[in-house]
């Protein structure tokens, strides 16, 4: 895959409260193309596999059951600088601390339940679009 893709996950909590349009419409605003799409629902098997860089962590059980509570929205998204750009573009983690136009800001409750996930690097982007979309 090239650099110029990221991936990213509509979280339960935003699906459930039917922003799906609206967020991809911020993605789309933001000059974000999508690639790849998909709807699903993940089991806490392979919520935890993705998030298995944070097993140590204190709050790594909360958020397996938390990603594998009902579906979520898979896809690929293609712009320059994506990776970066679409960092920005969804704020900071915690929601208190995202700026203003940020899709976290807008959407996301809280600290887990936090509307959307995007990559944070090209290595990483690659990994997890493969995760959902790859061989
Ligand atoms: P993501 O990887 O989902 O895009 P992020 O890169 O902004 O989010 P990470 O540090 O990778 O943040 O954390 C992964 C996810 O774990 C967060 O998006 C959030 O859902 C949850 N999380 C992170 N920190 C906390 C915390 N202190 N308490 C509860 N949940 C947390
Ligand atoms: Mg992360």
């Amino acid at each position: 895959m090239a650099t110029n893709r990221t991936f990213t996950m509509i979280k339960p909590d935003a699906v459930q409260e039917n922003h799906i349009g609206g967020i991809l419409g911020m993605m789309e605003a933001g000059g974000f193309r999508v690639v790849e799409l998909q709807k699903l629902t993940l089991t806490a098997e392979r919520a935890g596999e993705f998030y298995a860089v944070h097993k140590e962590r204190p709050f790594y059980q909360d958020l397996v059951k938390y990603m594998s509570s009902g579906p979520i929205v898979a896809a690929v998204l293609e712009k320059d600088n994506a990776v970066a750009d679409f960092r920005t573009l969804i704020g900071a983690t915690n929601p208190a601390q995202a700026a203003e136009g940020t899709i976290r800001k807008k959407y996301a409750k809280s600290i887990e339940a936090n509307a959307v996930h995007g990559s944070d690097s090209d290595e990483n982007a690659q990994i997890e679009a493969d995760f959902f979309f790859g061989k």
